[in-house]
């Protein structure tokens, strides 16, 4: 069944109590972790009334979740049902924890997140007559695996871009006449400069549309700006990880934004102590799957920073937006030089400027001040002085100082999935 996004305030309110008492009264007791993690906070799910006591219901954490697969390999205990009920396995990346989360689905749960594909799908405006390329490699991340299933339910054809160079994933989705494009919103940015340099004319294919994800990116203007101008398409941002599945998706009316698929989950917004936010103060995303409920998530600080829009949107579904998508990870925030600063705003100022073809930003808090360096790349046609127009630039708009750098062409690394253009030096605390 394909969830709706035509519900009113109402009605969403309800259902959503109507899950939550499902996931209280049939998930939980027979979830080992989640049923530990309810008794050590002295919370008993069959006397929680969701409306009144939700807020004591404890937080998960991915370190939670990475614990209790270290301590019971090797999937862990956070399964609602027996292992032969399980028929899907992914990982997460394991690029910020360096220990990749291991996740099982069961066929109710796989088909759940390929129904919110559907619905995300629509909302975005893809039709069955559409040809989605998924420039995807198809191991063992999620990823873009139930995008491809769902959208082959919807009746599209589904290319796979698996096991293929950048090059000979241009040739294919030219040859084959695709109409839409799934990728993070780096990847989006390499294939557009490797078709320039093939002499290849993305903004005269097929190509209308893409959907990126895994990344922040797809919601910052100046990402989208120069996505859309290599590929003479339209952005969608998505959102979706590995522990939620897919659950956001940019409407075709009002860019720069997310509506969260909010039949499916439960969406907070919470401060560092874990205080629920209003709408319209930027957090941290807090979420609560419905359907996934062989491996449920209940009350998960996803990590992402986001705003959720108080606005009507556009479109005018009921569906709650967050503005600016994804806006950073919560533990990027630094200090420099007294002042809270999130990288991603430093990431979406350098992506306004064309000359800049790749960077890396390095921050240095080993050192008494915190400092911050940044190594760009240019593109050929820069001009000479593009490290002291920056270093203004940044001087002026962002008001505070950063080492500006110009590195040789290819000197820094490109990316096909997530990016990591950040590095973090730490203190030593040993
Ligand atoms: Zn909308």
């Amino acid at each position: 069944m394909t969830p709706r996004d035509d519900i009113g305030r109402d009605e969403l309110q309800a259902m959503q109590l109507a899950r939550l008492g499902d996931l209280l009264r049939d998930v939980v007791p027979a979830n080992r972790f989640y049923a530990a993690k309810f008794t050590a906070a002295g919370v008993n799910p069959a006397a929680l009334d969701p409306v009144r006591d939700w807020h004591r219901v404890p937080f998960t954490s991915k370190a939670d979740l990475l614990a209790d697969q270290q301590h019971h390999p090797p999937h862990g205990t956070f399964h609602t049902y027996s292992a032969d009920r399980y028929c899907r396995l992914h990982q997460t990346s394991g690029t910020t924890t360096g220990r990749p989360l291991r996740w099982l689905d069961t066929a109710e749960s796989w088909q759940a997140m390929l129904d919110n594909w559907r619905a995300l799908l629509r909302i975005g405006g893809i039709r069955s007559e559409d040809r989605l390329f998924f420039a995807f490699s198809f191991g063992p991340f999620l990823g873009f695996w139930t995008a491809f299933d769902a959208a082959a339910q919807l009746g599209c054809l589904c290319l796979s871009g698996g096991g293929m160079s950048s090059t000979a994933r241009l040739r294919f989705l030219i040859d084959n006449a695709a109409t839409v494009v799934l990728c993070t919103p780096t990847y989006a940015l390499r294939l557009a400069e490797v078709a320039r340099q093939e002499g290849i004319d993305l903004p005269a294919s097929s190509v209308r549309a893409l959907i990126v994800a895994g990344e922040p990116g797809g919601s910052v203007p100046g990402t989208r700006a120069r996505i859309e101008a290599g590929w003479g398409a339209r952005v969608l941002d998505h959102n979706g990880m590995t522990e939620c599945g897919p659950i956001g998706i940019e409407c075709h009316e009002q860019p720069g934004g997310l509506h969260l698929l909010e039949t499916e989950c439960l969406a907070e917004v919470v401060d560092p102590g874990g205080q629920v936010f209003p709408d319209g103060s930027e957090g941290e995303l807090v979420l609560t799957t419905f359907r996934r409920s062989g491996s449920p998530l209940i009350r998960y600080r996803t990590g992402d920073l986001v705003c959720v829009d108080p606005r009507p949107c556009r479109c005018g579904r009921a569906l709650r937006r967050l503005d600016g998508g994804i806006r950073g990870r919560v533990d990027d925030m630094v200090i420099v030089r007294g002042n809270n600063f999130h990288p991603s705003v430093l990431q979406a100022f350098l992506q306004r400027f064309p000359e800049v073809a790749e960077y890396r930003i390095e921050i240095d808090a080993t050192v008494a001040l915190t400092t911050l360096r940044i190594d760009v790349e240019p593109t050929a046609d820069a001009p000479a002085d593009l490290a002291r127009r920056l270093d203004q630039a940044i001087r002026d708009t962002l008001l505070f100082r950063a080492e500006v750098r110009l590195v040789p062409t290819g000197a820094l690394p490109r990316f096909e999935m997530k990016a990591h253009r950040i590095v973090h030096k730490k203190p030593n605390h040993d």
